[in-house]
């Protein structure tokens, strides 16, 4: 299985608009972050997780040609802002892109976005087609892909839920302030953890160094990848904070796992 980060960055990613790198060193090219999203590629089969607001560019940089499907993990603009590049994901795949969340997510991206979902009656239907279907999940019930098991987890992220993922042994847990003992029940032997990491600082959304770090401790994976870095995380500086075993991510950073 081959995992790629496709952004590490926070919603407004690094640097802000304003051209704003906060603590970052501007001149190292990992603290250029996208929003994020990742790319799961396992037995021909390739999954999204997120269509951030800057999906086009991501896929177009990692030269990701195909996305079987879409996994969400809440409905903040950073993680669903590119939803309308399925569109072009569905004319590559020749059929409507399989997306997946939990009911709310998906009643939201379906309210929002419903020219994505719906036929359209009108005498544009051909130009306009549906281009994808939405399955909803439930928290900790497995769900499967094309043949790959997906187990979706309840993560707190202060102001709304959020969901985690797992596949085999590699999890994803991006927009996570607690976790709760189900959680850490769900991440147990997970080997290749992607957690994240805002800043050194605590925030009342997103998790902060320390705490990341006592999780890591507690899920005790062979490596873990922080993300979600905001632009007061330096990569180097981070990193020379991380213990064995742990690591900032970076956009395009690719993982292999077992
Ligand atoms: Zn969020």
């Amino acid at each position: 299985m081959k995992v790629t980060i496709l952004g590490c960055g926070p919603s407004q990613g690094v640097p802000v608009i304003g051209n704003r790198w906060g603590d970052c060193d501007p001149a190292e090219p990992k603290n250029h972050r996208t929003r994020p999203s990742i790319i799961i590629e396992t037995n021909g089969i390739s999954i999204l997780i997120d269509t951030s607001p800057d999906i086009r560019t991501q896929l177009l940089a990692s030269n990701i040609e195909t996305v079987d499907a879409v996994l969400y993990t809440h409905v903040h603009y950073d993680h669903i802002g590119g939803i309308g590049e399925l569109r072009t994901l569905s004319f590559l795949a020749k059929r409507r892109i399989d997306i997946y969340g939990t009911f709310a997510t998906l009643d939201t991206l379906q309210n929002n976005w419903s020219y994505l979902f719906k036929s359209d009656t009108s005498d544009d239907a051909k130009l306009y087609k549906p281009v994808a279907e939405a399955h909803p999940f439930e928290y900790g019930a497995p769900f499967n892909v094309q043949g790959i098991e997906i187990l979706p987890f309840e993560m707190d992220h202060g102001i709304c839920d959020t969901t985690g993922f797992r596949i085999g042994n590699f999890a994803y847990s991006t927009d996570v302030v607690e976790l709760n003992d189900n959680a850490f029940e769900k991440l147990q032997g997970v080997e290749t953890w992607v957690v994240d990491c805002l800043r050194e600082e605590p925030h009342p959304t997103h998790s902060h160094l320390e705490r990341t770090l006592e999780w890591i401790e507690r899920v005790s994976p062979s490596r873990a990848i922080l993300t979600h870095m905001n632009f007061q995380t330096d990569y180097q500086k981070i990193k020379a904070l991380c213990p064995e075993g742990v690591e900032p991510g970076f956009d395009g950073m690719v993982l292999e796992i077992d």
